[in-house]
């Protein structure tokens, strides 16, 4: 995707452009800004841009084809193999970035994950960054700069980006053809992450998701087989478990919401069943259920059980 058609970071855009068409691309960048921004994209741009004609990509040429689709024979991409980026990974490719380009200008190696190095394998990667073989491109993509090795950081260019205005991300959502309605809704739950907000679309959790508030809700403890039930389905899916936490964590704020008297909730087309539960829980009980739900999300990423993750949020919310 060239840099003409990326979602908003018009800034940024504009200073890559420049130091492109004024030759002065730094050896290595770190991007760094929230997940599902668009760093990654904005790389991609950019090595098509390196690769196609030094300004823009065309976006239609071979080479910017195999951008696109990760085939390109002098991009590399590297990202934690397990919970770290190890040192094997570097040195495999440091092997790669000392062979001449095949079909490139310079070769380039867009890092995932930076703030996850193995310190050693950070260290091995000092010189490359330094001074990378002829004259290759290292582009670090990190949503945690601060978890990035401060001597990989002050050896790369910054480039901070910023979560995407919500009205972008509805608009970008349109224009790839996705309705209106759904797109704005997306948009408001996604907090600024073009990434999510396609992934609330793609997997029609939207139109579903009535559904799944109004069943959990009407769980208890009683009748703890359902609650399992429930639980066993959903668990089957850890992103689809993720995508409920997020429904729900805005849900709970459009219910204190519509408590504190006010009717401008995210969640519009669930105004009916916002104002049942805000007149069923007291504000107590709904704030205590929102730091349940972030104690599971915490509980998801360091690995635990889905299943019982999600088991024992469902008996906290609904005792
Ligand atoms: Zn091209």
């Amino acid at each position: 995707m060239p840099f003409s058609i990326i979602a908003g970071h018009e800034r940024i855009i504009g200073i890559l452009r420049r130091t492109l068409a004024a030759k002065r691309t730094a050896h290595a960048y770190l991007f760094d800004g929230p997940e599902g921004c668009g760093k990654r994209t904005t790389a991609l741009a950019l090595v098509e841009a390196v690769f196609c004609n030094g300004t823009d990509g065309c976006g239609n040429c071979p080479s910017c084809r195999k951008v696109a689709a990760l085939q390109h024979p002098d991009l590399h991409l590297l990202e934690p193999d397990g919970a770290f980026i190890k040192i094997d990974q570097v040195r495999a490719l440091q092997r790669e970035l000392s062979l001449r380009p095949f079909e490139a200008p310079c070769k380039v190696c867009i890092i995932d994950d930076a703030d996850r190095f193995h310190p050693a394998a950070g260290n091995a990667l000092l010189k490359t960054l330094e001074e990378p073989p002829g004259n290759a491109l290292l582009i670090l993509l990190s949503a945690n700069p601060d978890g990035v090795l401060q001597t990989i950081r002050s050896r790369c260019q910054a480039v901070h980006f910023t979560a995407l205005a919500e009205e972008t991300v509805a608009t970008t959502l349109v224009a790839r053809g996705i309705e209106t309605e759904t797109a704005r809704l997306a948009a408001s739950l996604a907090a600024g992450s073009l990434g999510k907000a396609l992934e609330l679309c793609s997997v029609e959790t939207l139109g579903g998701r009535s559904e799944q508030i109004e069943q959990l809700f009407s769980l208890s403890l009683q009748e703890i087989g359902q609650l399992f039930a429930f639980s066993e389905r959903l668990s089957a899916d850890k992103e689809e478990v993720q995508t409920l936490l997020d429904l729900l964590t805005a849900f709970l704020r459009d219910v204190l919401i519509v408590q504190a008297g006010s009717d401008h909730v995210v969640n519009l087309d669930l105004l009916e069943l916002t104002r049942r539960e805000a007149a069923r829980q007291p504000a107590t009980r709904v704030m205590a259920s929102i730091g349940h739900i972030a104690a599971a999300r915490q509980a998801l990423q360091r690995n635990v059980n889905t299943r019982l993750a999600l088991d024992t949020l469902l008996m906290r919310l609904v005792a």
